[in-house]
């Protein structure tokens, strides 16, 4: 299969600031892939490069097959949804929907038909008369993504879309921006920072850190085999321990909240540490432990379990945590 987006030894650099720090990446046709990393981890520098509106200092783009450097952003196949929707407010949502095909001399019937195709699509069907200003912030995305949409791109690039919404709104957008994108088999590079949502809607996630990116890997990988304490504590939570602490050789070791299991008590054994319990969260399915190691009072640990296990377990008192060494993972070097 062709791929959609190759990045190669990419570099942007503004002024001293080195936005995007030499990144390779390969997007495959259809693939939903998104770019994942804290603010200023240069995801939205890597999405403007690949849609022309900044030029690589170093390095090279290639878009389905075809070098991209001299393409400027609109003889691009691929179209942008912003986060801010950048709808032209004076326009009924038929009339910024229809936009790009009035650009490209398309006739009046012919727009108006293929817009309210989209529109359909978008589940906006009977709101095509009203003014941006007349819609909730979810309409106005659905109309973002079918005015990006209409022309039919290869690729659609997606910068945090979903950011303005509500938490509400926001997942029930996922599901539908994900059936979308499988219904049209377009490719999607999708700019996020919040984790879970690159987990739930992505085939593979690029996770950047400083520039970089730290890990790339499907969502169930990086989550199971974090490489990096940044992945590590980036991707999900977790407990990250200098070998020595478990008896293991050096390097650094992660384990996820879940992996621990908790009981009240000493209980002498391998695998396992004693520690204090300071504090215990109830979140309904699930009870959240923070407790401090008895040996090491500056090292703090997580741990999730399943609601319903508590007997004993009091903030206060002296508890055992144990796990099976398949669940500990050794972490490479990484910028934290
Ligand atoms: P956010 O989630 O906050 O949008 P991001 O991961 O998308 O962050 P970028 O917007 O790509 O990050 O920015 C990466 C770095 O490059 C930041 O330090 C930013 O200040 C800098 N930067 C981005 N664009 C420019 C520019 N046009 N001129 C100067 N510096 C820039």
């Amino acid at each position: 299969m062709q791929n959609a987006v190759e990045l190669k030894n990419v570099s942007c650099v503004f002024g001293t600031v080195h936005a995007v720090d030499h990144i390779s990446l390969e997007v495959l046709a259809g693939e939903f892939f998104s770019l994942l990393g804290p603010s200023g981890s240069g995801k939205t520098t890597c999405l403007r490069l690949i849609a022309g509106f900044e030029r690589p200092s170093s390095g090279s783009i290639v878009l389905l097959g075809k070098d991209a450097a001299s393409l400027p952003p609109y003889a691009r196949e691929v179209n942008t949804v912003f986060q801010d929707y950048a709808l032209f407010p004076h326009m009924s949502v038929l009339d910024n929907v229809a936009y790009a095909l009035m650009v490209r001399g398309i006739g009046r019937l012919e727009r108006h038909r293929r817009a309210l195709e989209l529109l359909e699509m978008v589940k906006l069907r009977g709101m095509e008369k009203r003014r941006p200003a007349e819609l909730s912030g979810g309409q106005r995305q659905r109309v973002a993504l079918a005015r990006a949409l209409v022309n039919k791109p290869r690729i659609l690039l997606l910068d945090e879309p979903l950011g303005a919404l509500d938490l509400k709104l926001r997942e029930e957008m996922q599901i539908e921006l994900k059936s979308l994108q499988r219904q049209l088999g377009i490719t999607f590079v999708y700019v996020t920072h919040d984790q879970s949502e690159a987990l739930s809607m992505s085939d593979r996630v690029a996770v950047f850190n400083r520039g970089r990116i730290e890990q790339l890997d499907s969502p169930k990988k990086l989550y199971e085999y974090p490489e990096t304490e940044f992945v590590a504590r980036f991707v999900g939570s977790a407990n990250v321990l200098a070998g020595k602490e478990l008896g293991l050789d050096g390097g650094k070791f992660a384990i996820r909240p879940e992996r621990i299991r908790i009981e009240p008590g000493r209980i002498s054994g391998t695998n396992s540490l004693v520690g204090r319990l300071i504090d215990v969260h109830f979140l309904g399915s699930q009870t959240r432990y923070e407790v401090t190691l008895v040996n090491n009072s500056t090292i703090r640990m997580t741990v999730v379990a399943p609601a319903g296990g508590e007997a004993g377990l009091e903030a206060g008192s002296e508890v055992t945590l144990t796990w099976n060494p398949g669940s500990l993972r050794k972490l490479r070097e990484g910028e934290a």
